[in-house]
Order: structure tokens, then sequence, then C-alpha cells
């Protein structure tokens, strides 16, 4: 290092890979921030300089497909601006199919494409052949072809976006290891290296699989592990050119790609490779700058003898070099960004699954976004660091998932599918109940959660298929004994917290968009929302005592939810917000019975006029003190009952026997899922995320636009209520019941696209086929637009008849609001 360190820089981006390069230079250029980027060895020596290079765009998130587009968009033109190449060439790619499953998730690819903007084509053999003469094609049922990805030059891109954050005022530094934090109050106030302390505002750590540690001097968790990636650089071939197309062959595992006249070919193993570094807590080595693995050729023959039969001169061809290098992968194959939730000031752009260099552009983009403006710019959430929770400080946990995230990169998407490592990890105490009443579970965070409960003589797994499952028939069933019955569904994994104190209700009132500070005893449905009125949280804020607040949320979104509060309260505010998750069990008892049975255990009364709708009492059952909230998320008569988690076995015990006159039975995740897509409750994460506001999303009523209240998003909420809506989200039914709903297909309105669905699934009272979408029009949403259009929708490549609803399916008087 020559230049000396400065004493002080309002953002420090440690890495110089490609996305501390990336995060530096947008930076730099959109946001003129004054940063310095520390990177230990040489910029791209860690995992950038020996990537492959493939740059794939389509991604199952609407979002992060924009991300990658954004990235490939920023390759084409990034020399205009710096000079310096990025090696960027749309040479299309080639996804192969040889099973007929591989061909119908082709198939809801190309529709996925197309709702996102993109034209992905479906094309035969023969059209694959003439594309890619060098190609054994004979296995092939078809392909999919999309023409705009391509491939780039790792290191090129790195070189020109670091000297383009130079151009717009960024200073990076080489040589320069962080080495440790100073910290005060959660929060970092300087960077510590050999060469100096630099005192800052925001730190970013870009720093590669080395993030975990990096992350640890902070205290905080980036769950990622390294493990060994290879592939091999042949020799020229004749009939490979510069335009040759990349390939994905994923039945066979492997890629390829053109590289000067040759090709390179790698692949995923269903038996991959941790770098088991030896090092205390399995920390990367320091010196790794520029360095490699041995080449494991006995690792990578299953991966040789497969790229042999697809393209048989490989036969005759000369591997010129290998290469083994690190990549950090993480539990869930999605990548890690955004503010820690353990210290606000630091942020994380690590854990790249091997694309990287296809995401690098994009992420630097959010990122910068998301550093400056302390909220990410879009809908983030698959990527989010706070999707994680502390079981992911359990190194070994989250290295045994990752590798079987690896393994599973290339298998077939099938809906529904579950992981199977780990498992089971956390359970509620009644996990050993509900397996003697057959249950086949799901894990969310780590919880173990009934989906479905198998029916004598159906084997208690999930078999997975394209179409319709084994289990469709039992969850029509659970489902049906909910509407007319009653059902118990064990929701002890939904995350809880309390704020208590002296202004927890006015922090809660400028948090929360709908008006929570009731009268005690009061319940409410709310969301949070960001400054442009997007939708982070939704949730229920049931209010105790004046000043004890409950809430409750989705298992998945804990950390993200208690971040959200904890970061907003405000400063110096007499609120104190506590996460109960583990203290209490949760039993939902939904269905036109739940009265009857509950009236029968406790001596409270449970009319409607002493227990009304909207309400939480503390009501006494089997001896237990039990909060009863009186919400419904499946749109029946029913009561979410949080019972002290040691006396959830014996409250579920007691619900059973007091039930058996009523017929109750435990249901599972996938009727709740089927029984709110009918009541037209929104989920989050899918049909209402931060790119949708509450107007837009149909949630209008749950705002308190008609108060003074300020509340966070409250302008753009206003702005949104004084001007035509441009998307809406409705709901959608087939008239083909056989259709399969997942959720990503297009909707036509006269045969033109208008948008995609957020979620999809079966109604098993209206007996249809339901999806979730927002329809967009720049003129305006409004009834009269709406309700004119025809519609269909496209699933996997097939047009389908349509009808939109703009109200609930099923008779939404019942009770009325989510819980
Ligand atoms: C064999 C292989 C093939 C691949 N092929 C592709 C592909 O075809 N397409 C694709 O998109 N991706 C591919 N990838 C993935 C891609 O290489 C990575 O996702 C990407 O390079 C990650 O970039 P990064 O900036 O996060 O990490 P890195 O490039 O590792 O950068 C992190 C930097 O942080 C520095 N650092 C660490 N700790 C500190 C510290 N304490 N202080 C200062 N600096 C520090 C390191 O020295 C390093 O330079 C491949 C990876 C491998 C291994």
């Amino acid at each position: 290092m020559n230049t000396p360190l400065p004493s002080h820089a309002r953002i420090v981006v440690i890495g110089g890979g490609i996305i501390g390069c990336s995060t530096a230079y947008h930076l730099a250029r959109d946001h003129q921030a004054e940063v310095i980027l520390l990177e230990q060895g040489k910029l791209t020596s860690g995992s950038t300089w020996h990537a492959a290079g493939l740059v794939g765009q389509l991604r199952s998130s609407a979002s992060i497909t924009q991300v990658l587009k954004y990235s490939v968009d920023l390759y084409k033109r990034l020399h205009q601006e710096t000079g310096l190449e990025t090696g960027w060439k749309m040479t299309g790619c080639l996804r192969l199919a040889t099973q007929p499953d591989r061909w119908v998730e082709y198939q809801r690819l190309a529709t996925t494409a197309r709702s996102f903007g993109m034209d992905m084509h479906l094309i035969d053999a023969a059209e694959v052949q003439r594309m890619w003469p060098l190609m054994e094609v004979s296995d092939l049922i078809g392909a999919s072809w999309l023409p705009t990805d391509g491939q780039a030059n790792p290191s090129d891109i790195t070189q020109s976006l670091a000297k383009g954050a130079r151009m717009h005022g960024a200073r990076l530094f080489e040589g320069v290891r962080v080495t440790g934090f100073v910290m005060q109050d959660r929060r970092i106030t300087a960077v510590q290296t050999p060469h100096g302390t630099v005192q800052c505002e925001t730190v970013v750590n870009c720093a590669g699989q080395w993030a975990r540690q990096v992350g640890a001097l902070a205290g905080v968790s980036v769950p990622l592990q390294a493990v060994k990636h290879q592939y091999v650089v042949t020799d020229t071939m004749a009939g490979i050119t510069r335009d040759t197309p990349t390939v994905r062959d994923p039945d066979r595992r492997i890629y390829f790609k053109e590289e000067v006249g040759g090709l390179v070919m790698g692949g995923y193993e269903p038996n991959p490779k941790a770098w088991d570094t030896g090092l205390p807590a399995d920390a990367i080595p320091d010196q790794w700058e520029f360095r490699l693995f041995d080449d494991d050729y006995d690792h990578f023959e299953q991966h040789m003898t497969h790229a042999i039969a697809r393209v048989p001169a490989l036969n005759d061809t000369g591997v010129r070099q290998m290469i083994n290098g690190p990549e950090s992968f993480t539990p869930d194959g999605n990548f890690i960004l955004g503010r820690t939730q353990e210290c606000p000031n630091l942020y994380v752009g690590a854990g790249f699954n091997a694309f990287g260099i296809a995401s690098g552009g994009g992420a630097g983009w959010v990122l910068a976004d998301w550093v400056v403006h302390g909220e990410a710019p879009l809908d983030l959430w698959t990527v989010d660091i706070n999707r994680f929770s502390d079981l992911h400080r359990d190194h070994a946990w989250v290295r045994e998932r990752t590798l079987e995230a690896y393994g599973k990169h290339y298998t077939i998407a099938f809906p529904h599918d579950e992981y199977t490592s780990g498992r089971p990890r956390i359970v509620s105490p009644l996990y050993e109940r509900l397996q003697g009443h057959r249950a086949v579970f799901g894990s969310k965070l780590g919880w173990e959660r009934p989906n479905w409960f198998a029916p004598p003589g159906i084997e208690p797994r999930d078999v997975l298929s394209m179409g319709r499952q084994n289990w469709f028939e039992a969850v029509a069933e659970e489902h049906r004994h909910v509407r007319t019955r009653v059902g118990v569904f064990d929701q002890s994994s939904f995350a809880k917290f309390e704020l208590r104190g002296r202004d927890a209700a006015a922090a809660l009132e400028r948090i929360c968009a709908n008006h929570v500070a009731r009268q005690p005893g009061r319940l409410t449905y709310t969301q949070m929302l960001n400054t442009r009125g997007g939708i982070e949280c939704d949730l229920t804020v049931a209010r105790l005592a004046d000043d004890h607040f409950y809430i409750v949320t989705g298992t998945a979104s804990r950390t993200h939810d208690s971040a959200w509060i904890q970061e907003h309260l405000p400063a110096r505010s007499e609120a104190h917000l506590t996460d109960v998750t583990e203290a209490f069990g949760t039993l939902s008892v939904m269905g036109p019975s739940a009265r009857s049975v509950l009236q029968g255990m406790t001596d409270a009364d449970l009319s409607n006029e002493a227990f009304p709708f909207g309400h939480v009492r503390e009501i006494r059952i089997a001896g237990w003190v039990v909060r009863a909230l009186r919400v419904t998320y499946v749109g029946e008569l029913g009561w979410e009952l949080h019972v002290p988690l040691a006396g959830t076995g014996e409250v579920f015990d007691t619900l059973m026997a007091a039930g058996r006159g009523f017929d109750i039975r435990p249901a599972g995740y996938r009727a709740i899922e089927s029984l709110r897509l009918e009541k037209g409750y929104r989920a989050w994460g899918s049909d209402i995320t931060p790119n949708d506001n509450p107007l837009e999303a149909g949630l209008g009523w749950a705002v308190k636009l008609k108060q003074d209240t300020p509340f966070i998003g409250r302008d753009a909420c206003v702005r949104a209520a004084g001007s035509a809506l441009k998307k809406r989200l409705v709901a959608f039914t087939t008239t083909d019941p056989a259709v399969v709903l997942l959720g990503r297909e297009t909707i036509l309105r006269d045969g033109t696209p208008v948008g995609y669905l957020t979620s999809g699934g079966f109604g098993h009272t209206v007996g249809k086929p339901i999806g979730y979408g927002y329809v967009r029009h720049e003129g305006g949403v409004e009834d009269g637009f709406l309700h004119t259009g025809n519609y269909e929708l496209v699933v996997a490549n097939e047009r389908f008849a349509a009808t939109l609803h703009t109200t609930a399916l099923h008779d939404p008087s019942n009770e009325r609001v989510k819980g």
C-alpha cells in the first residue's frame, strides 16, 4: 500500500472482488458518497479471478431477475464510461431437457420469463443441433433458449468497475486487511487495520467467503460455507466459435461456455466437497491470494463422463487447465444482502453461490442504495440477510444444509419440495403427538411444521410431481373439515414479540400503518411500511395493557420484523422489544364449532358479545393462563391460543378431548394456504411485498389515513390515494379445475400481458384453482377497467380462460380480518 489510509471515511467497503468493487462504484456514481474500499490482497484475488463467467438472468423472484438484468445492461456499456472492456458477449443460453418433468419445468420457466418481461423460447432437438453442431442431441426432448444471456470476463468487469469507482471519487486500497472493529452501542465507529484505524459511519462487508469471519468481528452472523467448485478449460475445438451459446445441461449436472475457441466445462456434484480449512471455527486462511486447490480429477470425473456423452468431440480434445477454486454458498442457494440486525451500520453483500459475476453489477446497485437510504430500494426479501435467524449461527448446521442446497443446484425444481438435511431441528411440544396423527412436516426457519396429515392408506410423505401431488385430496378433506366443523393448527412457530414501556404505544403508532394503540384488550391487523409506502411487515398487534403490546408475525419474518421494529423505534423512547417466540406455543382452533369446543374448556365467556372479533383476553384452560386472540387467517370463527410453552401439550390434549364430540381434528399448513386463498387474505413475501403499497394490495382499509397520526409511509399512501392506482391485486379462478397454479403465471387481458400471479393454489370449497396477482395499467386500474377485459392465465406456456375477482371468493362475512 503506497497511499496512506485516511483517518476517516463515511463508508468503508471491505473486499475488492466483483461485489465490493460494484458496491463502491455505485456508491460513488449514484450517491456521490465518500467511500473507501479496503482489499487485503489485490483486487479480484479472492473468488472473482477464477470464475467461469457465465451470466444468466432468470430467477424465480421478479426483483432478483431485475437485479441480474441490470448487471447485463451495465456490462454492456461500462467500457464506454471507463475505457475498460468487460468481455461481455450476448451468446444466449440453452438449457437442455431430457426428462418430461424437466420439460414441464422449462414450460413453467418460459412463462415466468414472459411474466418478468423476458423472451425465453422452447426449441426442439433439431434446432439445438443447428445452434450447437458438436452436441449429441438424440436424448433431448428440447431446450429452452434465452437469447439475452451471455458471458463476460470476471476480472475485466471488476477492474472496469474499480476504475469507474475511482473516476467517481472512491479510493481503493490494496494490501489492507481489516482486522477488527471499534464498536459502541452495537454500532461500528471505526475499522481497524495494520495500517491504521479508519473512523467511519457505515461498513459494507463484501469479503466473499471471508464475510463470515469479518462479520463475526462485529458479532454478526453471515451464514455461508466455502465449497470447492471446479471446471476445466479445453484446447480449441473445431466447431466452437466466439458466438457459441452457453449451455446448461442440468440432467447431466454440467454447463459449457466458449473460451478462446475451446470450452469451459464445469458442474454441480450431488456430493460436493466443503473446504475444510482445519483452522479454528473453519476460518478461511488470510493468505489465499490468487490461489487454487489441487486438481481433483477423481471428483470431477462424473462431470467429464457426462460432458463427453453430450459433446463427443471432447474425447479427442485436450484439457488445457483445471480450475478448482473456493466459492461461498448459502443454506438456501440465494445470496446475502442488506443491513444486519446485530449491528445496524454494518451491511453485507456476500455468499453468491457461483452466480456472483451474473449478480455483481445489480447487487452493487441495490446494495449501494440500501446503504445510503437505510431501506432496500425494492423487494429483496429472498436475499435479505434478515431471512436468517439464530439457528444460522450454528455453523455445523449451516454447512450441512448448504451442501444439500449445492447438490440440488441442477435438480428439477418440483413445487413444494422441502430440504431434508439438519431436520428435525426446532420442534413444538406437539411434534410427537402430531406424528401420532400421521403428520407430514415441512420446515420453516428450522421449525418442523405439519403441512398435512396422511389419512390411513396414504403413505405419510410428499411424493413430488409437476402436476397434482399425493396430498391434494388429504388437504381437501382438512380444508372442508375446517369450513364445516373444527380444526386445530399447530402454529407454534409464529414469531412473537413484546413491546413494553411508557412510549410503546406512541412508537407503534408511528411504525404501524393501522391504528394499533386501541384500548387494552384489542388487537389489530396492520402493515408496517417503508418510506415508499411498500409493505415491509404484515402482522397482528394485541394491546395487553397500556404499556404492553404482544406482536405476532409469520415464522420466516422473525428476524426481519424484529429488526424493522427495533430500527424504527424513535430514539430515546422508552419502548423495549423482546422476542418471546419460544415462550408460547400456538394452537389455532378454527371452524364453526370452535366456540362450542373451547367453551367447554374454560370458564371465560366466549360469546360474541363478551369476546368479539379483534379482541385478546387471558383465559384459563387446563390450569394454564392462555392468551386467546380472536383472529383468523382461514376466514372462520376461531381463536389463536398462545399457551405458555410448557403447557402446550396439555392444552392440546384437553382440546382434542373436549373437541371429540365436535369431530375436531388437526390440520396443516397446506390447508391454511387453500383456506386463505378463498378468503382473500394476503401472504407477505408473495402477494404483498416492499414493492407494493396497501392501496394497491387492497388493504387500504387497514391504513389510518383518516386520522392525523403521522406514520412511516404515510406521505406515500396519501399520494397513492390521491391518484389513479396503476396496479391492483386481484384474484383469478380458472374454468378448468385441473390447472395447477403456483405463482408467476402470466396474466393476459384481451391477449396482452398485464401482470403475473404472486401466489396460486386450489380452493377446495369453491372447487377451483385460485391465483392472486397485480393487474397493471399505466392509465389506471379502476373497477371499470378491471371488469371489462377478457382474462386468461398462461400456465406452463398454455393459455387458460380465467375469471377476475375483486372480492373474496368464498363468503367473506364470517370473520373478516387476518391474524
Ligand atoms: C470455479 C468457479 C466458477 C465460477 N463460475 C461462475 C460463473 O460462471 N458465473 C458467475 O456468475 N459466478 C461464478 N462463480 C462465482 C463467482 O466467482 C463469485 O460469486 C464472485 O466472484 C464472488 O465475488 P465476491 O466479491 O463476493 O468475492 P471475492 O471475489 O472472493 O472477493 C472478496 C474479497 O474480499 C477480500 N477480503 C476478505 N477478507 C478481507 C479483510 N478482512 N480485509 C480486506 N479484504 C478482505 C478478499 O481478499 C477478496 O478479494 C464461480 C466460482 C468458482 C469458484
